[in-house]
């Protein structure tokens, strides 16, 4: 049997009419950037992640970018992050001229915790830049506090858990800004590149629409320096017609994630392997299905599984503090155990809704028989 990392024929072959007529409409239109859909899209994501503005973009990484430009992060600033995540998150702060400082995570969720944001401040601190890491919520009640008490603004790297919720807040729409990404492996993918930022505050909303598009308020009149990320059109009408599935895709993934904790349990394989841990009042959405398994048998599992035609991945073999691009913010090995831990320990298993029961059983009993 094969059950690759993630399959999205079968999600294309049905929704394959509707997004041809919904290319179609763009292309008899001729506006390719920014059209009618961009519009109508940013309505709508406004309205599924509870923000009161949306503003279409590029990609995730031009989000987390535009996001700190609109809240004058720059130069001499620091922001707070987690050094478990992909690399934009903590690339866009330098790109913005700030510097990040990183602090460890929550070993259960994989997520910044609270407690270690508050000993990584400094006077220079403006921002803490939590990630929703796999779909789930950072602990934002925790980083609320802590940001509350220092000062600081909150943007939120939602880029993996659109729909997702902690305590009934929606992932986006908690701090001053929330970043979103359309990768087209993403829960909510585009066919090529685009992101959003989401805000609660109309200047904010208005000075991203300006940075997308050079800093320009009108055509060739530029209050300021921004750059070109603005959404497509095509990109735009893609995501409309996805848009009304997503709630059924992240309750299929749900679904699909219980399932795998479940036969792990049957199996008795939970000596080996530890399930995603799902905080109380949380809303996962599963972008990822990450397990831990010893940091010894994490690599030969993963080849044993590739062998037998199960495809897995590893997010994310190298901390950012052990960058090479960062090594002049001086972190060292040993500095973050938890987030080099995890990076040693955790291993990604395939999960979409068009998994079926049976490739879930294969995948569990593959992993029993490496350890049984
Ligand atoms: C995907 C992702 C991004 C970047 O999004 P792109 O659209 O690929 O630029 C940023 N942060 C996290 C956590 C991501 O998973």
């Amino acid at each position: 049997m094969q059950v690759p990392l993630l399959d999205l024929k079968r999600q294309h072959a049905a929704l394959r009419e509707e997004l041809r007529a919904a290319v179609e409409r763009v292309f008899d239109s001729q506006q390719f950037i920014l059209g009618e859909d961009v519009g109508k899209l940013e309505a709508e994501l406004a309205r599924y992640t509870r923000a009161k503005f949306a503003v279409g973009c590029g990609s995730g990484s031009d989000a987390l970018r535009l996001a700190l430009m609109a809240l004058d992060i720059g130069p001499g600033d620091e922001v707070v992050t987690t050094p478990f995540t992909f690399f934009a998150t903590a690339g866009a702060v330098a790109l913005a001229g700030a510097r990040p400082r990183f602090a460890d995570i929550d070993p259960r969720t994989f997520n910044l915790d609270p407690d270690r944001v508050e000993e990584a401040v400094t006077p220079r601190t403006r921002a803490v830049l939590p990630v929703h890491l796999y779909g789930q919520c950072a602990d934002m009640g925790g980083i609320l506090k802590a940001a509350a008490r220092r000062n600081l603004l909150v943007v939120e790297d939602a880029a993996q858990a659109i729909g997702a919720e902690d305590q009934g807040r929606s992932a986006g729409a908690v701090g001053a800004a929330g970043c979103f990404s359309f990768y087209p492996t993403k829960n909510l993918g585009a066919a090529g590149e685009a992101g959003l930022v989401t805000t609660g505050d109309g200047p904010t909303a208005e000075r991203l629409r300006r940075l997308r598009a050079h800093g320009g308020a009108t055509e060739y009149y530029h209050r300021e320096v921004g750059f070109n990320s603005r959404l497509d059109t095509l990109q735009a009408a893609v995501l409309r017609v996805k848009l009304p599935h997503l709630d059924s895709w992240s309750e299929a993934r749900r679904a699909r994630a219980e399932t795998y904790t479940r036969l792990f349990e049957e199996a008795g394989l939970t000596e080996f392997v530890t399930p995603p841990f799902v905080s109380p009042g949380a809303r996962h959405i599963f972008h990822q299905y990450v397990v831990r398994v010893p940091a010894a048998r994490r690599d030969p599992l993963m080849a044993h599984l590739g062998e037998h035609g199960v495809g897995t991945k590893i997010y994310y073999p190298v901390p950012l503090h052990l960058q090479e691009c960062f090594a002049h913010l001086g972190y060292k090995e040993g500095d973050f155990p938890e987030a080099e831990r995890a990076a040693r320990e955790t291993l990604a298993l395939p999960i979409y809704p068009e998994l079926t029961a049976e490739q879930q059983a294969y995948v569990v009993e593959t992993v029993g028989r490496f350890f049984g």
